[in-house]
């Protein structure tokens, strides 16, 4: 048993999400999490929605309601959709709580008191006209990178460089259209190279990482530059500096804020277990969590802030950079054990796209699919090790060939008939060596399948714990069970073996479909939980601010990871189909929703 934290990349709440973000970070995440809690760790799976920053700023004007009205509608949407896929946060928070304004503001100070915050002159925008300064996103040009013409102050939209309103060709102001002029401005820079060697100490000691990733954040050390963490803009956390903490124009930039994320939601969790100790089993490296692993979840355009700017977070905070310092109140912080970066899915052979309508949204799916449908795909044939095509013609033959043909098909034709014939789980005679080897086969495939997902290798996990349904099935056809009318005690134990494997194989795919593994439990006539789920709950800020809506759950309870022998005499009942065969129909109906550009 150990302690294992679950970060899972923060969702930007400036709209809905789409199932491209969700098989990138959230579905793989609740994967592990909820195989490790089953093979018996502590997982604490934290994340919540990222508020602050330009986009949000932008939308909220162009919409005309403040920045947190935006904030509180998305919150609100991101919330509910990952809650209908079943992902089993401890905590789905969002960065605009009283607690983690705090905890950002004590990572800063920290930083800035061991040296690794410095200040530095730039250059900002002021408009020519009104001699005002003039915030990142009222400022738009052409991006010095991928030439688009519309890249924001900040950032550019299509390639997703950060910039500096400077660095753009012919800036202009969105207000009026006047070229901005530019002058002597001070700004809050962290020392990214001063943690250039303790972060290629702490890589090189990195085991099973994604050779990919590993590669991509050594050569990121290479050119290490001090990295602005504060901007001209109204929305964000208050810079908590002498001289600073009142002005309404420079709040801390986004990235920022959003990183430590990870933090301070585990904070707010322990305060709100009733332990506000509690977190530090999983971040106090030198005591109580010296021995907690952490794995951070995310697409692989997050890696540079999960592999070398939130490790040198933490070791400016604790002190460990070129410049020395002590840890401040928070202690000695653990770093991350693993950067587990997923590919990108893109759509039919396109970019997602919300403006250009290519993009299947997460509530939209979940009005007309199963959860679980959803989950099977992405974790058979997601983007885990290379981009991914998600389209609608793939979806169906793995639904219906795969999750109803195979595994939907084994646990129905093996509880009919058991429930048609007996009424009950039947008790098994003497065992043949056919018996004898599928039970084998299956039990063997909880170290098989296990191991998998703790190195993160989800799609040769289900496929193997799949193999064992396929093997299930062909026992079935070649025992024909159907045929035994006149050996009902044959007829019982094959029935009995076939319920054992569709019991482990239940098992093996619980931390893959939630949803359908809690109804084949009930259906083999098992009660209380098997598969826990998270809830809604409505909580007070805990320091005075709006209440909010979180993700939590109480996963105390549920299958543990062995297979449990079935009882004979438990009653059955004919089985409902747990899974849901679709109509050929549905892919020109999907694909009619895209623009018309993409049918054609
Ligand atoms: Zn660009």
């Amino acid at each position: 048993m150990s302690h294992v934290l679950a970060a899972v990349a923060w969702p930007y709440a400036n709209g809905p999400r789409h199932i491209g973000h969700v098989s990138g970070f959230g579905v793989p995440s609740d994967v592990f999490s909820r195989y490790m809690r089953m093979a018996g760790h502590d997982v604490l799976m934290v994340s919540g929605t990222d508020e602050h920053g330009t986009p949000i700023q932008v939308q909220a004007d162009k919409e005309g309601v403040t920045p947190r009205e935006l904030a509180d509608r998305y919150n609100r949407v991101i919330v509910e959709d990952l809650h209908g896929l079943g992902l089993s946060y401890d905590l789905f928070t969002r960065t605009t709580t009283g607690n983690h304004y705090t905890v950002v503001q004590e990572l800063f100070e920290g930083l800035h008191r061991n040296g690794y915050i410095v200040p530095k002159v730039t250059m900002g925008a002021i408009s020519p006209s009104t001699g005002r300064t003039l915030p990142d996103r009222y400022i738009e040009g052409t991006c010095p990178i991928c030439g688009y013409d519309s890249a924001r102050g900040d950032q550019c939209d299509n390639c997703g460089n950060q910039l500096d309103p400077i660095d753009l060709v012919n800036p202009r102001s969105k207000i009026n259209g006047e070229t901005p002029r530019f002058v002597e401005t001070e700004h809050f820079f962290l020392d990214l190279p001063a943690f250039a060697q303790a972060l290629g100490k702490w890589l090189d000691s990195r085991e099973g990482w994604r050779p990919n990733v590993l590669r991509f954040s050594k050569n990121l050390l290479d050119d290490l530059q001090p990295r602005a963490i504060t901007r001209d803009l109204e929305w964000g956390v208050p810079i908590p500096l002498e001289g600073w903490r009142d002005r309404t124009d420079k709040r801390i930039y986004v990235w920022f804020d959003a990183v430590i994320g990870y933090l301070s939601a585990s904070i707010e969790w322990a305060r709100r277990s009733g332990d506000p100790e509690a977190w530090r089993r999983w971040w106090d490296a030198d005591g109580a969590g010296e021995e907690a692993r952490g794995y951070y979840f995310m697409g692989k355009d997050n890696i540079v802030f999960h592999s070398v700017i939130w490790p040198a977070l933490l070791l400016g905070y604790s002190g460990e950079g070129d410049r020395g310092g002590e840890p401040g109140d928070l202690g000695h912080l653990n770093l991350p054990t693993e950067v587990v970066s997923s590919e990108f899915l893109t759509m039919e052979g396109r970019k997602f796209s919300s403006s250009r309508q290519v993009v299947i949204y997460v509530r939209d799916f979940l009005e007309r699919y199963d959860a679980d449908a959803l989950r099977y795909f992405i974790a058979v044939a997601g983007p885990e090790s290379q981009d991914t095509d998600f389209t609608w013609a793939e979806f169906l033959r793995r639904n219906n060939d795969e999750l109803v043909a195979g595994w939907g098909n084994l646990v129905n034709r093996s509880i009919s008939m058991a429930a048609k014939n007996f009424g009950e789980i039947p008790a098994a005679g003497e065992l043949t060596p056919e018996d004898r080897a599928l039970l084998e086969t299956a039990k063997a495939a909880f170290a098989q399948v296990g191991g998998l997902i703790e190195r993160h290798r989800q799609k040769q996990a289900i496929t193997e714990a799949m193999r064992v349904v396929g093997e299930a099935n062909k026992y079935l056809s070649d025992q024909a069970p159907w045929k035994m009318k006149d050996d009902r005690e044959r007829m019982g134990t094959v029935l009995h073996v076939a319920l054992q494997a569709v019991s482990d194989c239940n098992t093996l795919l619980t931390p893959f479909l939630p949803h359908s593994a809690q109804k084949v439990h009930e259906l083999l006539g098992g009660t209380g939980v098997h598969a826990p789920m998270p809830s809604i709950v409505q909580v007070d800020d805990l320091d005075g601010g709006p209440s909010y809506p979180i993700l939590t759950g109480d996963y105390s309870t549920g299958a543990r990871w062995a297979s449990a022998p079935i009882e004979a005499g438990r009653q059955l009942a004919p089985p409902k189909p747990v899974f849901r065969k679709l109509d050929p129909s549905i892919v020109d109906e999907e694909l009619a929703r895209l623009d018309p550009a993409a049918s054609t």
